[in-house]
């Protein structure tokens, strides 16, 4: 059973068509630029070369027009008709408290994904659009929506609840929602069988630190606390995002006549491992700054590296105790100086690293000494995959 997963963002749509019956990848592709200058499909099958497609792309219907038609092309396809794809999953970011599980779509779904967009308005339109151009162009294959928030949805009041006014909760529905739900889930779900011991009994933190980062506390496999919030402007230094900051520097800089968008602007965009290093958003280009010398790249990586270890200190507490730490995404996946900066605090809590099983990257492995009182893991994410498994499950 081959299932398309698609992951639409405002410009840009990526996807990968899976078989379900080994889960092997069968084709891989991004499209960028839709609806602007410059559009590009590059799509790519194991063992073919990359076929690169330049042409406008005005909407994201043409788009997937053309990834349906790259999906059957005699030359680089790798079905004989779009008939051969039998259901659709689709990342969808934001699911508020409607959503605490993937879900089949169905027209009152997409009723519920427009009212959840006031709270992603840069994401889940772009989400709908997707979904929408989806249904026409593949009208008899079902489709399931997998939300970023869903696996949150278990926090207790105490994690998700803002101690604000009690009614904005109730009227605008302003609390901790949190994102790479299906991330977390992943490699919490590895990790177990990794470890050779039952989700439902392990206490674990995982760590999905890429350009967006965020921490999840998972005990007995439900998410008890997790680092973003409304929004995933929370929690952690990010790429280029500010995370947690004294709520007060906005209206101070709103006094000092910066206008509300500016201040959102520079939170979102213009903050983080970028904004205090001054050179780049990205964690490669800082680590190769710092170790030249650079001091202000240093001090971004240190306070990206204090926030993650502090946060890991405050799921210790969250769950009275960690049996695994996951570290994941482009940097937990692939920066073994990270790893060591962020667990060489966390000798308190009986945490070793081997340092010849940190110096590995990219593979799904155990770096932490036998004698480590936590098994510290590093575990490749795959949120295609994930949303596959789901939509597969829901579908049969
Ligand atoms: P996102 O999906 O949020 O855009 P990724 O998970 O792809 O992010 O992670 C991207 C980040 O991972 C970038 O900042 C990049 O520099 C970092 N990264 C990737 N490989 C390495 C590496 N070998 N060492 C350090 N950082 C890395």
């Amino acid at each position: 059973m081959n299932v398309l997963v698609i992951n639409c963002g405002s410009s840009s749509l990526k996807y990968q068509l899976l078989d379900m019956t080994n889960e092997e990848v069968l084709a891989k592709g991004l499209v960028e630029r839709i609806g602007i200058e410059g559009s590009i499909l590059v799509h790519e099958a194991p063992g073919q070369e990359k076929v690169k497609l330049e042409q406008p792309m005005k909407t994201h219907k043409e788009a997937l027009n053309l990834v349906m038609a790259a999906l059957v092309d005699p030359n680089h396809g790798v079905v004989k008709t779009l008939g051969e794809i039998s259901a659709v999953g689709h990342r969808a970011v934001h699911g508020a408290e409607t959503f605490s599980d993937s879900v089949v779509i169905d027209d009152a779904v997409i009723k519920s994904l427009e009212e959840c967009s006031e709270l992603a308005p840069l994401h889940n339109p772009a989400n709908l659009i997707g979904i929408n151009a989806c249904r026409e162009l593949l009208p008899n294959a079902p489709m399931v929506a997998v939300f970023d928030t869903a696996f949150h949805q278990t926090l207790p009041g105490e994690a998700f609840m803002y101690p604000l006014p009690y009614e904005l909760y109730e009227k605008f529905k302003i609390r901790k929602y949190g994102f790479h739900g299906t991330s977390h889930k992943f490699v919490s779900l590895a990790a177990a069988k990794l470890m050779g011991k039952k989700i439902e009994d392990l206490k674990l933190i995982s760590c999905h630190l890429g350009n967006g980062a965020s921490l999840c506390a998972i005990k007995n496999g439900k998410s008890v606390d997790t680092s973003m919030g409304l929004t995933p402007l929370a929690g952690l230094e990010m790429g280029t995002r500010c995370g947690d900051i004294d709520p007060a520097i906005i209206p101070f800089l709103v006094n000092k006549g910066y206008s509300v968008e500016e201040v959102d602007n520079i939170m979102n965009k213009k903050s983080g491992v970028l904004g205090v290093s001054g050179i780049s958003s990205d964690f490669r280009d800082v680590e190769s700054a710092a170790d030249k010398g650079d001091k202000r790249a240093q001090l971004a990586l240190d306070i990206f590296h204090y926030r993650v270890r502090t946060t890991i200190g405050a799921y210790v507490a969250a769950m009275d105790g960690v049996d695994g730490i996951i570290f994941t995404a482009g940097l937990g996946e692939n920066s073994t100086t990270s790893r060591a900066a962020i667990c060489s605090g966390l000798k308190y809590f009986g945490i070793v690293l081997n340092p010849v099983e940190n110096s590995k990257r990219g593979q799904a492995t155990i770096i932490s000494e036998k004698e480590s009182k936590v098994t510290v893991m590093v575990i490749p994410t795959n949120e295609e995959l994930m949303i596959a498994r789901d939509t597969l499950a829901l579908v049969k």
